[in-house]
């Protein structure tokens, strides 16, 4: 309650509507940009954000740019990338939902002289020309940082709940995580799971088993976004502890900011997604202008034994106390957060 009325007078009150007009009146280039973004269920992210911050930046752009969503499936992605080559896109950028579906696509992209890139997932063993992304190993020091900070030196029994094991960006986040909970000797690590596809049903029933079989001595979760976490609070809800024991996120949802608010979630992680929209329709753009586009750096395909040049952007972690922040940026709006859409 405390919490909500701190937020209120500090933003719910606030006439800012966050809508960003795009001044689109660039000329039309040649050449057009397929997008296949992964899922609905995952993360509201995808639709929520991306696509229509994708979409805004692409006008601006002044480019053409077919976007769709392959609802979780990647047969329908191979699909609709299919049909995207067909139709003639110039560029491709996906946001596979394992390495091996979303290497298939970029090699039949290749063949056809199409060029690629990774939106947000590297795909490893791919052949994408380009990544675009948030620095995923920094997302994970940040959860564990913030998990950290909200447990305090106390001892604690601490849980992992990490992302789709077909995810590189799960991977990444876990590591970074280890990397600063692992020399923090006063926190036991009691579980740890990857929930398949980050299904957030099936993240609940795993949570619910690691809390049984710790008989319930569990103090902190690391969980790996905002969908997971609210799957673990609904649990620590049933057995009466959900608020006392911190819980980690990511995307900054509505949701997940609610349940910051409400004392039920620790932090979650903010990327700013109209950065990284605005960062991959750059490149496209250079692309299908046959530029050579700006990158900051490159990553490397462990798998593929390649480096990927690369736009990684900056994360940023978000406490009760700067939530505020995620709504004056416009990425969520204040009435949403105070009326619980
Ligand atoms: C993205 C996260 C998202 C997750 C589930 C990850 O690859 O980086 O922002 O929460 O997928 O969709």
């Amino acid at each position: 309650l405390a919490a909500s009325l701190v937020f209120s007078m500090a933003a719910c009150g606030s006439d800012d509507s966050g809508g960003g007009g795009g001044g689109g009146d660039a000329a039309e280039a040649a050449g057009k940009v397929g997008v296949i973004l992964p899922d609905t269920a995952s993360s509201a992210r995808w639709e929520s954000a991306d696509r229509p911050l994708l979409e805004a930046a692409f006008e601006e752009a002044g480019v053409e740019a077919d976007i769709q969503n392959a609802q979780g499936d990647a047969q329908r992605m191979a699909t609709i990338a299919e049909q995207m080559i067909t139709g003639g896109v110039t560029v491709l950028a996906i946001t596979n939902l394992d390495s091996a579906s979303g290497a298939a696509i970029q090699r039949q992209a290749e063949q056809q002289g199409v060029q690629t890139i990774d939106y947000d997932r590297l795909t490893l063993g791919g052949e994408s020309d380009y990544y675009v992304s948030f620095d995923n190993t920094e997302v994970g020091r940040l959860q564990g940082e913030g998990l950290a900070q909200c447990l305090g030196d106390e001892p604690a029994n601490i849980a992992f709940l990490n992302g789709s094991p077909d995810d590189n960006n799960a991977t990444l986040f876990s590591e970074g995580a280890h990397e600063v909970l692992d020399p923090m000797t006063q926190y036991t690590q009691v579980a740890e799971q990857a929930v398949p596809e980050w299904d957030n049903q099936q993240a609940a029933t795993i949570f619910e088993q690691m809390y049984t079989q710790a008989g319930g001595d569990i103090q902190g979760v690391l969980a790996a976004n905002d969908g997971l976490a609210n799957a673990v609070i609904s649990i620590l809800g049933r057995n009466n502890v959900a608020g006392t024991v911190p819980v980690t996120g990511q995307d900054a949802t509505t949701e997940g900011l609610q349940n910051i608010l409400a004392g039920n979630q620790c932090m979650t992680v903010y990327k700013p997604i109209e950065a990284e929209a605005t960062a991959l329709a750059d490149l496209a753009v250079a692309l299908v202008n046959g530029e050579s586009p700006e990158v900051d750096g490159e990553v490397e395909d462990v798998e593929g034994g390649r480096t990927v040049p690369a736009v990684l952007l900056d994360p940023v972690s978000v406490f009760r106390d700067n939530v505020k922040q995620v709504v004056d940026d416009g990425f969520v709006d204040a009435a949403d957060l105070c009326t619980g859409e």
